[in-house]
């Protein structure tokens, strides 16, 4: 099979021909339709975060596709069946965090495309009780971007407890913006899309943001407090300076969700502006199997709108070069392999 090799930390990408593995006890080999390119495979390549992959490995966390083949032991998909490969490949299924709906937080995990191989290429391994069905009706390149922008900003949604009337605070209208947006308007959130292109700006408009602030040519600080404040401001920008910027929009009772990760990424949090309009500090990882299950579901119902443009595998050098540079709409997806 051909994939998409990070061959080194920092190196170009390389594609090359990898022996295709059956499926072991409890896996799933699925043929891969379409990958999306979130930002954190970038930071991956790069060796951005404290903790590394290990190279040779392929990326991708967004790989969509249908199972070829199931190994011993696999009852929950079958042959033919359409599934997501989302970043949390494998937990331990035991833990205090796995057993009440906090996956995520499990210190057992596996991640896709960082410590298990990933989608960038024509099939990918998979633990089959961490694959995410994808109902029919739901196209597979918008499936690709919900596995992770879609679910990631959904339970940032959630996390941030969103009530009707609240203004939200959008940063960062890419890839996970353009479908935050959208989370945070269908809770019923009055949303002000942030960003430093007016392109995006203008995406985040068409998405539901009632307003719009170009952090590059106005202080979004000053703007956001114009409005009163936000209630909620979630960070998606791989910039520590858009997330200080953030807290500090915050209204009294703000709450703050961190979700962008910029490499060395550090705020400073000013203790007495937090206690004494008693801001909230929240993090918030990806979502959880049932949250990705909502996020097809929402999908499927008509209820959001994926913004994507395809490349092929070929082309995953310069696609990050265009991620790196803001040049795509909203998510690059992979569908030629
Ligand atoms: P992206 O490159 O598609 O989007 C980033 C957007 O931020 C772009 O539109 C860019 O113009 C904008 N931006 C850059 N600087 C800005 C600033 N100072 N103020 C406002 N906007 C600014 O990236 P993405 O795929 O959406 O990922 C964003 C970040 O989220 C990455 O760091 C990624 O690793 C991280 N991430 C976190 C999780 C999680 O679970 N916490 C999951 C997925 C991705
Ligand atoms: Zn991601
Ligand atoms: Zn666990």
């Amino acid at each position: 099979m051909r994939a998409a090799v990070v061959p080194a930390l920092g190196a170009p990408l390389e594609i090359r021909d990898l022996p295709v593995t059956p499926p072991g006890p409890g896996q799933i080999l699925v043929r891969i339709e379409a990958s999306g390119l979130c930002h954190t495979d970038i930071h991956a390549a790069r060796g951005d975060w404290p903790v590394k992959p290990t190279p040779p490995f392929v990326p991708g966390h967004e790989g969509v596709g249908v199972v070829t083949g199931v190994g011993t032991g696999v009852t929950s998909v079958a042959c033919g069946d359409r599934v997501a490969l989302p970043w949390l490949g494998h937990a331990c299924g035991r833990c205090r965090y796995c057993v009440s709906g906090r996956e995520t937080l499990c210190a057992g995990q596996q991640n896709t495309g960082y410590s298990i191989d990933g989608g960038y290429a024509e099939y990918a391994l998979a633990d089959a009780a961490y694959a995410v069905p994808v109902p029919d009706g739901v196209d597979p390149v918008d499936a690709a971007p919900l596995t992770c922008a879609g679910v990631t900003t959904y339970k940032a949604v959630k996390v941030a407890g969103i009530q009707p009337t609240e203004l939200v605070s959008v940063v960062g209208i890419g890839g996970l913006g353009h479908l935050a947006v959208q989370y945070a308007s269908i809770v019923g959130g009055t949303v002000i899309g942030v960003d430093v292109r007016e392109d995006k700006l203008q995406l985040a408009k068409e998405l539901g943001a009632t307003y719009t602030v170009n952090a590059a040519t106005t202080d979004p600080v000053e703007a956001i407090h114009t409005l009163g404040g936000a209630d909620v401001a979630i960070v998606l920008a791989a910039s520590s300076a858009a997330a200080e910027a953030a807290l500090a929009s915050l209204r009294p009772g703000g709450r703050l969700v961190l979700v962008g990760l910029p490499k060395d990424g550090a705020i400073r949090l000013p203790i007495f502006d937090t206690v004494l309009h008693g801001k909230h500090v929240i993090g918030s990882i990806v979502g959880t199997r049932q949250d990705l299950t909502e996020v097809f579901a929402l999908h499927a119902a008509g209820r959001t709108r994926v913004i994507t443009q395809a490349r092929a595998l070929d082309e995953v050098n310069t696609a990050f070069d265009e991620v790196l540079a803001g040049d795509v709409p909203a998510r690059l997806v992979f569908t030629r392999f």
